[in-house]
């Protein structure tokens, strides 16, 4: 019997569960956790693991979304080659009253959090202040000169530890690094140009600066269900992680990766599983998933950031999919507003997304 399943009591007596205090034990093993996982995958298991998870969810961060917001591409990414699934990356650089631009119309819509993400561009050994250092800490002030948001960035490894620094004085809420995969031969057969090595770094670079961290997890790769436990352990050393996101793989058109698309599944029992090991963690989901899948992530424990708006500085005339709002800003930028069709999903399960989050 495995200790983990006693301790979350998935009998069958268990069923009306009562709330659970806290998640696994600080000490539970990979063993353990990983067999947690893999009966996670019994449909019959996974409900009583998704009730616990979202009680948690439930009661350390409450059960209320908070809208963000993300504006991508605003700077090119320079790896050699490419990462081969990566189809989001620009090669240009944006003027940044474009970038600004985006950013006020967003804020317009009352949202007063947003993402600012980009390309890497490795930081120079050697050098104290290098990367996108200068570039991040120059748009930053540019942009809180112009809208009242707060301001999260991710620009893969790109930052030095004078760059963490600069941006914590200027009240950054959060630098993001994707491990992505944390297997070294997938990653790089994924990633050949980028720095596994490099990203852990600014996650430790993050963690002695006092800087709050967000990270996220690839699904779909190819990855074992051992490589998919282990990285989740792995961030436990990271006592500034805020916030995980889950990618699902998708195999876009035109990109080297090939594979299929990662299904809906893994990336639940892997949010029940992250919430049972991280109570107080924003646990979100990222590129490849959609509004569709927010129904299971809420039942698994997700929770509370959702996106409403995104601006891509790639396209900054593109065209809104789906059923989002096209917003022209000015001539050259396009802000693409989701937050109706996210309210109407959200409304579906009970829920009212507010402008930050609320504790429990
Ligand atoms: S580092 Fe990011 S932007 Fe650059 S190729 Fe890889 S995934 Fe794309």
């Amino acid at each position: 019997m495995n200790d983990l399943l006693d301790h979350l009591d998935t009998s069958a007596a268990a069923r009306d569960l009562a709330p659970v205090e806290e998640g696994l034990p600080a000490d539970c093993n990979t063993r353990d956790v990983l067999d947690l996982y893999r009966r996670s995958a019994d449909p019959r298991v996974a409900p009583a693991i998704f009730r616990h998870a979202a009680d948690l969810r439930d009661r350390h961060v409450g059960r209320s979304p908070w809208w963000s917001a993300g504006v991508s591409a605003i700077v090119p990414c320079e790896l050699e080659p490419l990462c081969t699934y990566c189809t989001f990356f620009s090669r240009k650089a944006v003027a940044t009253s474009d970038i600004v631009s985006a950013v006020r119309a967003i804020a317009d819509l009352g949202i007063r959090h947003l993402h600012l993400s980009g390309g890497t561009r490795l930081p120079v050994k050697g050098e104290p202040i290098s990367g996108y250092d200068r570039y991040l800490v120059d748009l930053v002030v540019a942009i809180r000169d112009a809208a009242d948001v707060e301001i999260e960035v991710n620009v893969g490894p790109s930052l030095t530890r004078g760059g963490v620094r600069a941006l914590k004085e200027l009240g950054v809420a959060a630098v993001t690094s994707s491990l992505e995969v944390l297997n070294a031969e997938l990653f790089a057969a994924f990633k050949p140009g980028d720095s596994l090595k490099g990203r852990i770094r600014l996650m430790e670079l993050c963690e002695e600066e006092g800087m709050p961290i967000r990270s996220m997890m690839l699904v779909g790769l190819g990855e074992t269900d051992a490589d998919r436990i282990d990285h989740l352990l792995f961030l436990r050393r990271f006592s500034m992680l805020r916030h995980l996101r889950l990618s699902r793989y998708m195999p876009f058109p035109g990109t080297a990766s090939g594979g299929v698309r990662c299904s809906p599944w893994p990336v639940a029992r892997l949010t029940a599983i992250a919430r049972l090991l991280y109570p107080t963690l924003d646990l979100g989901l990222a590129a490849g998933n959609d509004p569709d899948d927010m129904a299971l992530w809420w039942l698994a424990g997700g929770g509370n950031q959702v996106i409403g708006a995104t601006a891509s500085m790639k396209d900054p005339r593109g065209k809104a999919g789906g059923e989002a709002r096209a917003i022209p800003v000015g001539e050259r930028v396009v802000v693409h507003d989701n937050m109706a069709r996210v309210t109407r999903y959200l409304g579906e399960l009970g829920l009212t997304p507010s402008f930050a989050p609320q504790s429990s």
